[in-house]
Order: C-alpha cells, then structure tokens, then sequence
C-alpha cells in the first residue's frame, strides 16, 4: 500500500533530516512511527502527503508515485498534519463541506459528511464554530478532514499532543476503531501512545530508521539472552545445583538472601526465551518454594531509549511496563 525507497531530505545544507530511510507498509497495517523530537517523523509524512518535496528518493501509496501522479497518490490518502489546517472562524458544517469541495469528492455529499461525523463523533458540535470547540473536539474534527473522500490510508501527525489525559484515550480508541478499515500510520515521541494502538512500530532517531518491527517482537528482539529474578526457599546448594541443570540457563548467580532458607537468584536463560515455566517445573520437582519471580528482560521502554539515546526522547512514565526492572 505504502512504499518509501531511499528517501532522503535536506532543508538546507547542514544534515538531512531524513537520510535514505526505506520502508513498506500493507494495506491494514496500523504502525507507529515513533521517534524523539527532531528525529523526522513530520518531515517524512509531509513528503508521503506531497506537502513536502523529497531530495531524492521515492513515494508510492496505492501504486501511484507521489511525484508522477500525485493527484492519484493523494486521493488515496487522508491526512492529518501536526498542525491540523482548520479555518477557526468557520462552522464544523462550512468547513467538512469546504473539504468536500476541496477534495473534490463525488460522493453523496449529506449522507458521506454525515457518516464521517458519526465515525468521529462530532454530531453535537456540527452546527458550532470550530473557534470554540475544546482542542479535543477539534482534533476530532481534523481527522473528520481527513476522512473525506473515504481515503484507504489515514496519515496521523502526533494526534494526541497536547490532548487532555481522557481526551487521549478517546482519541486512542477511535484510531483503533479506524485501523479497522484504513491504513493507518501515526506519529508520535511517547512510546505508550504506539504501543497502545499499534501493531507495527517503526522507531527513527536522527532522520534514520533505527528498528522496524511488530510490537511485540520488538521487545523480545533485543536482549540476547532473557533474565528472571527468582526468590526461592530451599538448600542454596541444592537450588543452585537444580537450576544450573535446567537445559536452558546459562548462567545462575545468588544476588540476595532474604531469610536463612531464602535466596534470590539471578538467572540467564539462552536466546531470548521465557523460561519462567522450566523454572517452575524445576522447583516443583525438587521440592523448592518459589516465593517470587521476574522476568527481567529489558522493556519496550528501555530499547527505545537505548535506539534513541538523545536528551530529548520522552517517555510517558504513568504507562505500565513489564515487572521487573525497578520496579
Ligand atoms: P519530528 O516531527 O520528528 O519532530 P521534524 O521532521 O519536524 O521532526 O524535523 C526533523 C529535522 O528537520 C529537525 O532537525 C528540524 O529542526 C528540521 N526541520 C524541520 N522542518 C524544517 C524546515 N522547514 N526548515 C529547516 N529545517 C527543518
Ligand atoms: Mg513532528
């Protein structure tokens, strides 16, 4: 659906912001482009819309290269840019109907404006000037803009920012409910926000793509070896002995004694696997209480942060990452 090759964009001498990144997403894909300010995730989805020129490099969404035809390529996209393109002084109705024209859609009008108005939920705010609507609302009413026309692929700069806590997860579940039936892409510098709607994450750090994966393998994908923390009662001896037997650790180091019969052990396992359940079994067939365990892997959060070691990578720190590590 959507093909980047070797794109790269330099503003004006100096570095480019976007240095030769390449990437394909299929039809039904909802990914995340995640990455710190700065890192040049609105430089590369102002090029995928055509507001931006690439410097070299090539787009095609559907098919159709954005620079050869991109009325082609442009019908087959809705986008919403981090700085949504509302007339304040207009009417949600003026302005949805402005877009119609804008877009030039051959829809029927009334019922396809009002279809999109049910999707997002901007009834009760249709007759009203966007002037005065919370910035929720008019976030809802920049997407309901890139809705016109029925676009396959939904293009979605930082959605969320600046968006109240409830406004967020509102807005969330609406970008779920529209992955439903769209090509999704979504821009953000939170990683919770992307792991929280998408399936794919794409991380660019300094105009480069520096992982490109689904979510959940992303996670599992770079720490070599997985580590658990367990607290066991029993022989230190016996339980060292039992555990360094399980075919599948590597290593076993005593890091704590909590009681006379209770030590914490630190275990490395091979290739990065869970190994919860083998230690488990292995306690159970010798006798051990297993009294606490953890799966001490390096969190989603924790590869962001080491792909994108700059100052000003933000991560939200209400989100719940795997136990473990502090905590
Ligand atoms: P992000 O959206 O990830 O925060 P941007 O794509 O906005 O990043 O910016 C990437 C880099 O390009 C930054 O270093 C930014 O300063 C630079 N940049 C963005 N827009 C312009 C512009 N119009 N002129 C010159 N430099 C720009
Ligand atoms: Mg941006």
């Amino acid at each position: 659906m959507i093909e980047v090759k070797n794109l790269t964009k330099r503003y004006s001498g100096g570095r480019p912001a976007v240095k030769d990144i390449s990437f394909k997403i299929d039809k039904g894909e909802i990914v995340g482009f995640l990455g710190p300010n700065g890192a040049g995730k609105s430089t590369t989805m102002n090029i995928l819309t055509d507001y931006l020129s690439a410097t070299s490099g090539s787009v095609r969404i559907g098919g159709f290269d954005v620079l050869q035809q991109p009325n082609k390529a442009k019908a087959k996209i809705g986008f919403l840019p981090e700085q949504p393109p509302l007339y304040i002084d207009m009417t949600v109705e003026e302005y949805l109907n402005f877009v119609f024209e804008l877009k030039k859609v051959r829809l029927d009008r009334a019922r396809h404006i009002e279809e999109v108005c049910r999707l997002v939920k901007i009834e009760e705010v249709y007759r009203r000037v966007i002037r005065n609507l919370s910035k929720g609302y008019r976030q809802r009413v920049g997407i309901a803009q890139a809705l016109i026309g029925n676009p396959e692929v939904l293009i979605l700069d930082e959605p969320t920012v600046g968006l109240d806590p409830k406004q967020i997860v509102e807005i969330r579940s609406l970008i779920k409910r529209l992955g439903k039936d769209h090509t999704v892409i979504l821009s953000s510098h939170i990683l919770s926000e992307i792991q929280a709607v998408c399936e794919r994450i794409i991380i660019i750090s300094n105009g480069s793509i520096v992982a490109d994966d689904q979510t959940e393998n992303l996670s599992k994908g770079f720490s070599e070896n997985s580590h658990l923390t367990v607290q066991i009662e029993g022989d230190k001896e016996e339980c060292l002995k039992a555990l360094r037997g399980i075919d599948s650790v590597s290593e076993v180091t005593v890091t704590g004694q909590k009681d006379e019969n209770i030590f914490e052990y630190y275990i490395e396992t091979k290739k990065n696997a869970d190994r919860r359940r083998e230690v488990f079994g292995c306690a159970v067939k010798n006798r051990f209480v297993i009294l606490a365990m953890q799966d001490s892997s390096m969190t989603l959060e924790e590869i962001f942060m080491k792909l994108t070691s700059t100052a000003a990578v933000s991560t939200d720190k209400t989100q719940k990452t795997k136990p473990g590590k502090e905590g």
